[in-house]
């Protein structure tokens, strides 16, 4: 875990994510203040040594760096510009911020999201970058995110010894929105990546092959993917992924849903063509209409075997 001289952090948003998040940078010695909507979360990440703020204005209080994991476009926007619906309404925790601070968003979320909150932070001297992550909860929980950044490549500079207590490998995609739409790429690619490796498991189950052994088979062969090396879908065949507890925890249906919904709002804006994409997300959206929109993603392979 990188080292460096330790500065006043806050951390919004402790969820899957930004809890193991928060708790790395802790653990490298940064003075964390930190918030979350919710009370649980709050009890949760105080009892493993992590100080809470009564509100995302009081984190913000003193710090030098302010740090955010929520789950969309909405909620970034609604915490930073406001919503005139909550604490923040007056204008938004920007607000609160004074000039020369850094803000890092990691979140995903619209690109246009990032640029209109980096532009009205930089109106008020305050600097920012996307910081969009992959490796799921065992990656943030572990230390080595890969993030992918926009944002000016000085401000990427200065942010750099934070984002190497949470991860291992830092990309500089281009200007600020650039990392969200590296993560929109990737994410898109990985929910129909996910789709297809659970079809080829249930085809060979259907034909009675044993699915760990299929699995091994196409891990070794030309069908070997990220979901068969680390988050198989099948239950029983590989231990310590959401597939081995019922599908909780890990990244959520409704969060690859949002995700597959930007892909789709990026490839209309620009007329990329996404054939593969528009089905993965009306997959996605049949499993999340079913009810099953918390439990991770990977269970899509229940909906496949529906189909
Ligand atoms: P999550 O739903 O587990 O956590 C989000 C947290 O944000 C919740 O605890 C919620 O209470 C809190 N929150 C919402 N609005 C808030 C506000 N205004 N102030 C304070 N707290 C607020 O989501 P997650 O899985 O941690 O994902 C967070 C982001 O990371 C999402 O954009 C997701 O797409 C992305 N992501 C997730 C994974 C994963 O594996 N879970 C992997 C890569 C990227």
């Amino acid at each position: 875990m990188a080292t460096t001289a330790p500065q006043r952090l806050a951390f919004i948003g402790l969820g899957n994510m930004g809890g193991p998040m928060a708790l790395n940078l802790h653990k490298a010695g940064h003075r964390v203040t930190a918030f979350d909507l919710s009370p649980t979360a709050c009890e949760h990440w105080s009892t493993q040594g992590l100080s809470m703020a009564a509100s995302a204005v009081a984190a913000v209080n003193d710090a030098d760096v302010v740090i955010s994991m929520l789950p969309a476009s909405r909620h970034v926007e609604a915490l930073y510009l406001g919503s005139g619906s909550t604490l923040e309404d007056k204008g938004g925790l920007l607000q609160a911020l004074t000039p020369g601070m850094l803000l890092i968003d990691c979140s995903t979320i619209a690109p246009a999201s990032s640029r209109r909150v980096a532009e009205a932070a930089a109106q008020r001297g305050i600097t920012m970058i996307d910081a969009p992550v992959s490796g799921g909860t065992a990656g943030a929980a572990a230390g080595t995110l890969t993030f992918m950044i926009g944002g000016a490549p000085e401000t990427l500079e200065r942010a750099r010894p934070l984002l190497e207590c949470m991860g291992a490998n830092l990309f500089h995609a281009g200007a600020v929105g650039a990392g969200q739409v590296a993560k929109i790429c990737n994410n898109m690619l990985l929910g129909i990546m996910m789709i297809g490796t659970s079809e080829a498991l249930a085809l060979g189950a259907a034909n009675g092959l044993d699915p760990a052994v299929l699995s091994e088979i196409m891990r070794r062969s030309s069908g070997g993917n990220w979901a068969l090396e680390k988050y198989n879908p099948w239950p029983g065949v590989m231990a310590n992924v959401p597939a081995s507890r019922e599908y909780s925890g890990g990244f959520g249906t409704d969060l690859m849903l949002k995700d597959l919904g930007l892909a789709l709002e990026s490839a209309l804006a620009t007329g990329a063509p996404t054939t593969l994409g528009s089905v993965a997300r009306n997959l996605y959206a049949l499993h999340s209409g079913a009810g099953q929109g918390a439990l991770d993603f990977s269970s899509i392979v229940q909906q496949v075997m529906k189909s």
